[in-house]
């Protein structure tokens, strides 16, 4: 076993600090406030090969593997999680389901300017009905010549109003369809801005369809079949928002560890009183056994492996994580924690999310149960064990 990451996974991550702490985390507050896009910092993203980082290098990416990506999400994310999400979306949910179920026309023609930061890319599946139950959508695909008329309503569409390209699922005849499509098509508008909790600097936008034309070629998959590459999807975007999740836990690590240094009460420092102590202490603990889930499931992603209930687990444990490191961090700060001169509170809100965007914790649970379960099935003798054990 070898847990050490390789020379150009180290590289990524120092280059993916580096440029976190120099254009990312200066932003961080004031865009938090004005909940803006920064699209000068996606350019700069783009500029030094981030948009496109785990895309292979033929159709315009920097060829690197799933790890890497992890690991330059949770550095952005450290920074500030609405880009970490922007990001994550964008490469994800927006690009990797064209290399992973597109035609070889479908992946020229959309993947480079994806690729290259050209086009920001998103990922439409949640309706105003569903959410977790993808199998329910309702938007329809109706089968016209040459190819689709979609209408219908998709509901906090990540980066829906800022992108150039789309993966949308609608209900065709045969099932749940998959089609990639440019945000310029006609009958496309956009709804509802969402007003959040966090990740403020990443916008989220309904998006409705109203007879919105989509040629043949232009379906991701087979008809019918658009589950699979929904879920497809998730499996592998989910390790991403496990990553987010961590670099918001190291945020609030580093600037409580930081502060209990340096704060004072009963003649000493914060840090030495025990019960700070010990904070920091589980704190970093569950961070770092975080880190490894996020490691071991883009690992097995990038052997080929089967990564679906790694990354669940990855993804519950290192939201939950995100979420009580957080609350810790603020306990630690005490007053000064609740207030907005400080960063803490910020990565409180955002952290609450990790826990529901991608699938939520119960999702998460389901997924990983059911594997527990059909690996009991399987096992041989694992029947006729249980039935001895229950007697
Ligand atoms: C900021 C933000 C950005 C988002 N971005 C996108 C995006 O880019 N694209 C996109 O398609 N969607 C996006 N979403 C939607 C997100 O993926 C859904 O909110 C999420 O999947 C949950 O769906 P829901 O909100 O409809 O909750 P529901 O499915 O209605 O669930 C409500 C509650 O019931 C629980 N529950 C549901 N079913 C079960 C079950 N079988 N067993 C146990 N518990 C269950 C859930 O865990 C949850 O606690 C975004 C959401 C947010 C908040």
């Amino acid at each position: 076993m070898n847990f050490s990451l390789s020379p150009e996974q180290h590289e990524i991550k120092d280059r993916a600090s580096e440029f976190a702490e120099g254009n990312v985390a200066p932003h961080a507050a004031d865009l938090d406030r004005e909940g803006r896009v920064p699209f000068g910092t996606l350019e700069k993203m783009a500029d030094v090969g981030f948009m496109g980082l785990c895309v292979p290098e033929e159709y315009g990416g920097a060829g690197a593997d799933f790890l890497s990506y992890c690991l330059l999400i949770e550095e952005i994310s450290r920074a500030d999680a609405g880009v970490g999400v922007t990001l994550a979306v964008h490469t994800s949910a927006g690009t990797l389901p064209i290399v992973m179920f597109g035609t070889e026309e479908q992946k020229a023609r959309w993947v480079p300017p994806l690729a290259r930061g050209e086009r920001i890319g998103c990922f439409a599946l949640t309706e105003p009905e569903t959410g977790s139950d993808a199998s329910a959508i309702q938007a329809r695909a109706e089968r016209v010549d040459g190819g689709y008329r979609i209408s219908g309503h998709k509901q906090w569409v990540t980066n829906g109003r800022v992108a150039g390209t789309m993966i949308l699922f609608a209900r065709a005849p045969e099932g749940v369809t998959a089609f990639v499509l440019g945000m310029d098509a006609e009958g496309i508008s956009f709804g509802k801005h969402a007003e959040k909790m966090g990740v403020i600097s990443a916008t989220t936008d309904d998006v409705h369809f109203d007879n919105v034309f989509v040629p043949e070629e232009e379906r991701l998959g087979e008809e019918g079949r658009g589950l699979r590459v929904a879920l497809g999807t998730l499996d592998a975007g989910r390790i991403g928002i496990a990553a987010q999740a961590t670099g918001i836990a190291e945020a609030a690590f580093r600037y409580a560890t930081q502060y209990a240094a340096g704060r004072t009460t009963f003649g000493k420092p914060i840090a030495e009183h025990q019960a700070i102590a010990f904070k920091l202490a589980d704190m970093q603990t569950r961070i770092r056994a975080a880190r490894l889930l996020v490691y071991e499931a883009a690992w097995m992603k990038d052997r080929g492996e089967r990564h679906a209930e790694s990354g669940a687990r990855a993804k519950l444990y290192a939201s939950q994580v995100a979420n009580e490191v957080a609350y810790e961090a603020i306990q630690v700060l005490g007053g000064r924690g609740y207030m907005k001169d400080h960063p803490v509170e910020r990565y409180y809100r955002d952290a609450r999310v990790t826990e529901i965007y991608e699938g939520t914790s119960e999702i998460q649970r389901l997924v990983i149960s059911r594997a527990i379960m059909k690996e009991q099935a399987e096992a041989p003798g694992g029947i006729e064990q249980s039935r001895s054990i229950v007697g």
